[in-house]
């Protein structure tokens, strides 16, 4: 495992082990047994989550090159996790870059403790930003705080005290109409319905569900940003980053599903075109990438903007080659039930397709590039 640009973050244990080794071994231990009931949906590893989250797991912030590398290491035992892993991070990042300070002093510290588990519902957001969907959640300003409309199809890292952010756009007639409020959202509201989604692919242990908002109350102490689109544009590269945490620990492991089976298979196997050393380089190259850029969230830079959108699209496409190629590599004994390979290859589709997904990474780009092609042309 490459640990060369880790650091320590602060946490309740303090030892001479790395942060990012601390998580792996817990990962290891915790999830390797239960792996298979997450993908299979009848475990949601909730005290998994709170182990690594009084590990530092979530806590690791002001350096988010740790929070990525620690969503790595738990991406090497259990993609699924790793999920949740970001779904919580992101709970963290929108909490600690709120200006809100009410908000930030009740939920901070149980947020990235992990006494407080949750997610993320910008799917919807992220999507409306870009001229895919139409926001779906609509409020209007009542004393002390507002009351929230419409539903989010899928939000995960869910249950019944769990809190996500998310944003919704003020009703026509609002004095400040089309403004967007970005906000924490409480699982336990009685006004907020949580039903569970049809069975996926994968992904199924995620604690993923269908959110209903009902005229629910959102105090002021919940608001994360308004209007949001400054705070959106703030947060974004860090929320896009965090998820290359979920390649490269996925991307790690199929090369070593691929060397696994070297030792039986490389007569054979070394007919494939693809090897694993190809994919160790291709991490590399990625984890570099991505440890460069984390360094530097707040940037503002358009063409820093594009590079971590065009590094985003090629970890979801490097996550489905390199699973696809694991897959190949172990043959048979990949094709079981049992066996690890097939659970990478369906978890790294999700990798290219939970939002931004390929497809609108692409869009992204090719708006960014209509959009700056006065600056490119005269740079
Ligand atoms: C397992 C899982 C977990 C997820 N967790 C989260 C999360 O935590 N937070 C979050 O914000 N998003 C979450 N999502 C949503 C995800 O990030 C993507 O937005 C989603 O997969 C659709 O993206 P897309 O680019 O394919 O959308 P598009 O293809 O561009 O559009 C899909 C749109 O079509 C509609 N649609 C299509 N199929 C269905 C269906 N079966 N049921 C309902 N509506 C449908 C919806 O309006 C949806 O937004 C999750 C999705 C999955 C599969």
């Amino acid at each position: 495992m490459t640990t060369s640009v880790l650091r320590k973050p602060e946490t309740a244990e303090s030892d001479d082990v790395s942060f990012v080794d601390r998580i792996a071994k817990l990962s290891r231990s915790e999830l390797t047994p239960i792996a298979s009931a997450i993908d299979d949906g009848t475990i949601y590893p909730e005290q998994a989550l709170r182990n690594l989250g009084a590990a530092g797991a979530w806590s690791a912030h002001t350096d988010l090159r740790d929070t990525i590398a620690g969503i790595a290491a738990i991406g090497e035992t259990c993609g699924a996790t790793a999920f949740m892993a970001w779904c919580q991070n992101t709970l963290v990042w929108y909490i600690v870059n709120s200006p809100n300070a009410a908000l930030k002093a009740r939920f901070a510290k149980n947020a990235s403790s992990g006494a407080l588990l949750g997610g993320t519902g910008l799917s919807n957001p992220m999507k409306s930003f870009f001229g895919i969907e139409q926001l779906k959640l609509k409020g209007r300003k009542v004393d002390g705080g507002y009351l929230v409309r419409g539903a989010l199809p899928w939000v995960s890292n869910l249950g019944p005290h769990h809190m996500f952010g998310t944003i919704f756009e003020l009703e026509a007639g609002e004095t400040s109409a089309g403004d967007k409020v970005m906000f924490l959202a409480n699982c336990a509201d009685p006004n907020v319905t949580l039903t569970p989604c049809k069975p996926f692919l994968a992904m199924d242990g995620t604690g993923t569900y269908a959110v209903q908002f009902r005229d629910a109350f959102i105090p002021d102490d919940q608001i994360l940003a308004a209007p949001a689109m400054p705070f959106v544009k703030n947060i974004r590269a860090g929320f896009i980053m965090m998820q290359n945490g979920m390649a490269l620990g996925l991307i790690r492991d199929c090369v070593a599903i691929m060397q696994g089976v070297r030792p039986s298979l490389e007569h054979v196997n070394c007919y494939i075109p693809q090897q694993p050393e190809d994919f160790s380089a291709l991490l590399d190259g990625l984890e570099a990438e991505t440890m460069e850029l984390a360094a530097t969230p707040y940037e503002s830079s358009n063409s820093y903007w594009r590079r971590v959108i065009e590094l985003r699209l090629r970890a979801g496409e490097v996550s489905v080659a390199a699973a696809n190629a694991a897959m190949l590599h172990c043959g048979a004994r990949g094709y079981l039930r049992s066996h690890r390979a097939q659970r990478r290859l369906r978890e790294a589709y999700f990798v290219a397709i939970v939002t931004p997904a390929t497809k609108q990474l692409r869009k992204m780009l090719a708006d960014n590039a209509r959009e700056h092609s006065g600056e490119q042309s005269r740079a």
